[in-house]
């Protein structure tokens, strides 16, 4: 069985989680490893770049110095002799060219290098672990196959092809990098943030996989957001489309983008915890869970946008019209409901909001409200059944409602209220539709 492994940041985030992860591996029998940067290099490094941009290069070496500390223990605690001393000569070279590039910062390319070598030094550790420990192993270089074309998106036949020609060795734990690639300029670029996933489906599908596993710190994908809300409960069976529409609306455990390679190529994605291997998580296939209602997720930073016009009383094409602007301005609508004279609309990113409405405003009188959360309910929530919208806004009877969405999928309801209630909201949620 072909099997890609994507590990998170505080799955290889401490020398001890590290062994937790070449444990799993193999007792997975994973064919290719996919990690994320320890925990926080990330975070990190973005504010070296934010520093460098602001020509405050100062404050970079005290930042620098807190992730050598953390790198300098992880090794510690895994290496000894040549293998120590090759991952330190490796992080010494990782934080060198970190200090170059913010010396030398020029926007954009020097973010895209720093950025990245969170996952390269990681990666090269893990893997002198693996030889420390006698296992056979290979360091794969993900920016020589993730290579992104000019509307971002990574090769998928380069990456068959030149994935597929460095992994043929058998009984060997190939290992590689999550969330770096290389752009149509021939620069070190990355998928975003949070990509790491994405790139493990990307090179899923790209060896033929039999299953891809995200390991994460909790175990799968639950019916409720832990951080907000008690009780919740991990689902052990959820299909693609669920998946991807809590991921999208909020869920923190997936990266959104990582379903649709997996579901398109019918590879289930198995969600795990690295701190409780034995713990079932959440297999993702077609097939799902059929209860009523099975999970809620939520979203922040939402804006909405309201046009209110008496010209769209009776007329045609005026949708089409508003579409455009958000089109034109690569504004992707996340919710919409209408009515004969007033439309509202949300987004999630709002750095283009001024030039969007400026246009909106020759169309009609335009509201603004921002800090908004969408809630987004998954369950069996069929059409032809009735008391399913009684049933989830008695939940939330005492928290004000903005927006509404149901109708377009069976499975989802989606609801707009302000982000200072969302806590309320969920809890409730908790009560009222998981009687927990
Ligand atoms: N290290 C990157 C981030 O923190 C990518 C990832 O972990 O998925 O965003
Ligand atoms: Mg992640």
């Amino acid at each position: 069985m072909i099997k890609v492994l994507k590990f998170g940041g505080t799955s290889v985030g401490s020398a001890e989680n590290m062994r937790k992860v070449a444990n799993i591996i193999r007792r997975e029998g994973s064919t290719l490893t996919v990690l994320s940067a320890m925990s926080g290099t990330t975070d990190a490094l973005v504010k070296i770049c934010a520093l460098a941009k602001q020509g405050q290069q100062k404050g970079v070496p005290s930042i620098v110095e807190g992730l050598v500390q953390k790198y300098t223990t992880c090794i510690d605690g895994l290496l000894t002799g040549e293998r120590r001393q090759a991952a330190m000569d490796r992080m010494n070279e990782v934080f060198e060219r970190i200090h170059r590039e913010a010396q030398q910062y020029g926007p954009g390319a020097s973010d895209k290098v720093i950025q990245a070598q969170g996952e390269l030094l990681t990666s090269f550790i893990f893997n002198q672990y693996l030889s420390e420990e006698g296992e056979r192993s290979a360091l794969l270089n993900a920016p020589e196959f993730m290579l992104s074309g000019a509307d971002g998106k990574v090769d998928q036949a380069q990456l068959k092809a030149i994935l597929g020609a460095q992994t043929q060795a058998p009984d060997t734990y190939y290992i590689t990098q999550g969330f770096i690639c290389t752009n149509d300029k021939g620069q070190l670029d990355n998928l975003g943030r949070g990509g790491s996933d994405y790139s493990a489906a990307l090179m899923g599908v790209a060896i033929g996989a039999d299953e891809v596993q995200i390991w994460t710190d909790i175990d799968g994908m639950h019916n409720n957001d832990p951080r907000y809300v008690e009780k919740t409960y991990p689902i052990r069976h959820m299909t693609f489309d669920d998946a991807a529409e809590l991921a999208y609306f909020g869920a923190k455990i997936l990266h959104p983008s990582t379903i649709q390679p997996c579901k398109e190529h019918g590879i289930p994605v198995r969600l795990k915890n690295t701190m409780d291997p034995e713990a079932p998580g959440t297999l993702i296939t077609n097939e799902g869970d059929d209860s009523l209602f099975s999970a809620v997720a939520a979203k922040d930073n939402i804006t909405v946008i309201r046009i209110h016009s008496l010209r769209m009383l009776m007329a045609y094409g005026f949708l089409r019209k508003v579409f455009e602007i958000f089109e034109e301005h690569r504004t992707s609508i996340d919710m919409i409901t209408t009515s004969e004279v007033s439309v509202s609309l949300t987004i999630d990113n709002d750095e283009h909001l001024e030039a969007i409405v400026a246009e909106l405003k020759k169309l009609g009188t335009i509201e603004i409200e921002r800090d908004n959360s969408i809630i987004c309910i998954v369950g069996d929530l069929d059409h032809q059944k009735a008391g399913l919208v009684w049933r989830i806004s008695g939940s939330l009877n005492t928290i004000p409602v903005k927006m509404i969405s149901y109708g377009a999928s069976h499975r989802s309801m989606v609801m707009l209220i302000a982000t200072e209630n969302k806590i309320k909201a969920l809890q409730d949620i908790n009560h009222g539709l998981f009687n927990l």
